[in-house]
């Protein structure tokens, strides 16, 4: 496996500056289409699965992290506050509090419930820099959030429907969980609600996990301070764990912001909040997709996904034409001609780009194109049009897999 660090800087994806800061890294321009393309996914696959986005602001007063919980429990990893006025403000540990209050915007009935609010939003941990590292540990972090507002019995099949979701980005990401970890309360920390509030959460979260046929392992001390979670666990270069996706049943909040619903007799009911998160944080999200895949990116994730290759300059023309049909087709396109070297040099240089295309010669006299993958297959000549929409409906069927079937295609 290879470190994502590295990579980055051979792919050009993302950099940091001493003048910014430790664990503030920027995004070049391939890795903000590589981020941008990973946010639209995970946007379509929410608003599919009944979701609605919203967005709120990455400050807040205090005191909503008073009531929150965050500022009792969780302070040590948060900015200090800024004097703003009389007031304090600080940047958000988390967004939870800002989407309670989104729930509490209107009176809500039990026939809105499921009410899914999701957002990828920016917030901020205050980690030491002796911590911080490439994309895995950062200060700022892009994450994909989610709350799913629900009726006690609703809880179950929320916090199946998430791991469901999870399991689905995870096919089209290519990415393989090394656990399921069922994070308790542990010895000593500081967690809010009572004994049975936390045994009930744990024991929807481990039907969840039984429902969904995945083995899991519980750990101690891993619990947030509103409720136990599920988290999907991956591993690094080094073998070392983290955390990507997680699913949480928080009974806590609910009750700390006095949510409410009124239920079909009428009568005022507290919601439960499914805490969940696909992706994770868009920064650590990337460095798991380095490590897994190197720089052989899902074809629907590369930052160029077609090397138009023109033989020699007659064969620019033709070649433009044809970047230009990839393009209008929706593939992220770049044409190295002849000034970039030999065709040896520039199949070598465009070697993460998952479709190379040689125009010229025989093919393109009759209006094809030669097709070389980037794992060193060549499907051979394709007519241009077929070459496109095949190439094309790949991307738009986000496969890992850079071609198929398999018989179509030689070996180098
Ligand atoms: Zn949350």
């Amino acid at each position: 496996m290879p470190d994502h660090r590295s990579l980055g800087r051979e792919l050009d994806l993302f950099g940091t500056d001493a003048l910014i800061g430790a664990g503030l890294p920027y995004w070049l321009p391939a890795g903000a289409i590589v981020r941008h393309t990973l946010e639209e996914y995970v946007r379509d696959l929410e608003r599919e699965a009944g979701y609605q986005h919203v967005y709120s602001p990455v400050l807040a007063k205090r005191q909503l992290y008073e009531q929150s919980g965050h500022w009792a429990h969780y302070r040590d990893d948060m900015y200090p506050p800024m004097d703003v006025g009389g007031e304090q403000l600080v940047l958000r540990p988390s967004l939870c509090p800002h989407h309670a209050l989104i729930y509490r915007h209107t009176a809500r009935s039990h026939r809105e419930l499921p009410l899914r609010i999701a957002e990828l939003g920016a917030m901020y941990r205050a980690e030491l820099s002796g911590v911080l590292g490439g994309l895995h540990r950062v200060r700022a972090i892009q994450l994909n959030d989610a709350h799913v507002f629900c009726a006690p019995e609703q809880v179950a099949a929320e916090a199946r429907a998430a791991l469901e979701l999870i399991g689905q980005a995870y096919r089209a990401l290519g990415l393989r969980p090394a656990r399921y970890r069922l994070s308790l309360p542990g010895p000593g920390g500081k967690y809010a609600g009572g004994p049975d509030v936390w045994r009930h959460s744990a024991a929807v979260l481990v039907e969840a996990l039984d429902d969904a046929g995945v083995g899991y392992e519980a750990a101690e001390g891993e619990a947030a301070f509103y409720g136990p979670k599920i988290d999907v666990q991956l591993s690094d270069a080094a073998g070392r764990e983290s955390t990507l996706s997680t699913v949480q049943v928080d009974f806590y909040q609910p009750e700390r912001f006095g949510l409410r619903y009124v239920g079909a007799d009428g009568a005022p009911y507290r919601p439960v909040m499914v805490h969940r998160s696909v992706l994770g944080s868009i920064e650590r999200a990337v460095a798991h997709l380095l490590e897994q895949h190197g720089a052989a990116l899902p074809p629907w994730l590369s930052p160029v996904q077609v090397a138009v290759l023109p033989v020699s300059d007659e064969h620019s023309g033709p070649a433009a034409a044809f970047g230009h049909r990839c393009a209008r087709s929706g593939l992220r396109v770049e044409q190295a001609g002849p000034e970039r070297g030999s065709l040896g040099a520039r199949i070598r240089a465009a070697r993460h780009v998952p479709y190379q295309v040689v125009l010229g010669g025989r093919e393109a006299a009759d209006g094809r194109v030669s097709l070389r993958l980037r794992d060193g297959r060549r499907v051979g000549a394709l007519p241009e049009a077929e070459a496109v929409s095949r190439m094309a409906a790949r991307i738009a069927a986000r496969d890992v897999a850079l071609w198929e079937p398999e018989q179509e295609v030689s070996v180098r």
